[in-house]
């Protein structure tokens, strides 16, 4: 059994489809200055009360041109203590699900939360938390310009597309934010929680693939 079918197979993926096209990379042009300035600004955030609770700031992490432009909520316990997003258990979700669609973290895919610091205690971020992390996030989204983003989870599709509509009546289809396209699916610790929703994550990453293919 290839990686790839084990893989697809440990995420309760069957049955296995194989993708026909590739996407293409196209040449694009991006600035090419900024992020200094990003890298120093978001650790030395203090615009909301969740720097004093936080051991460090956690930026983002990937390929800084990638056309894939993966978002998330906020980051978690372990994020907080290693400054990257996604690397807890629902991390290693996250990147199996990336395996399964032929896509890596740091190969163009670029992985940030809408928040820059730890909830305490993971609880939701706040509206006024979230006011103030979104420059950071928008400037995130300038620097890579990615071909497509997708927002994962609840929290990420509400804040990214301004309602507060399920992620099962927002799956599926293909919105705009910043310019960008954006598709949103489940979080992958929701998928921990909800197995037989792998399969829904599945179809959404497909629908992402083929998304990104007519881009
Ligand atoms: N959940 C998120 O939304 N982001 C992380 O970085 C980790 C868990």
């Amino acid at each position: 059994m290839s990686r790839r079918i084990e893989i697809l197979a440990e995420m309760g993926f069957a049955p296995i489809w194989r993708l026909r096209n590739k996407s293409v990379v196209l040449e694009k042009e991006r600035p090419s200055s900024g992020w200094i300035e990003l890298k120093q600004a978001v650790p030395a955030c203090t615009a909301c009360g969740l720097h004093k609770s936080r051991t460090q700031t956690v930026f983002g992490v990937g390929d800084e041109q990638a056309d894939w432009m993966l978002i998330g909520e906020a980051p978690g316990a372990e994020e907080d203590r290693l400054g990257e997003p996604f690397v807890g258990q629902a991390g290693r979700l996250l990147d199996n699900m990336l395996a399964a669609i032929d896509l890596s973290r740091g190969e163009n895919v670029y992985i940030a939360n809408v928040l820059k610091c730890r909830p305490p205690g993971n609880r939701n971020p706040q509206p006024e938390e979230v006011a103030k992390c979104t420059p950071h996030l928008l400037k995130q989204i300038e620097l890579v310009r990615p071909k497509l983003i997708v927002a994962m989870g609840r929290f990420a599709a509400q804040t990214l597309l301004n309602t507060d509509a399920s992620i099962a009546s927002l799956r599926g289809r293909v919105y705009r934010y910043a310019g960008v396209a954006l598709v949103v699916t489940y979080h992958p610790a929701y998928l921990l929680r909800n197995l037989p929703d792998k399969a829904k994550a599945w179809a959404d990453l497909v629908f992402a693939r083929k998304t990104m293919a007519g881009l």
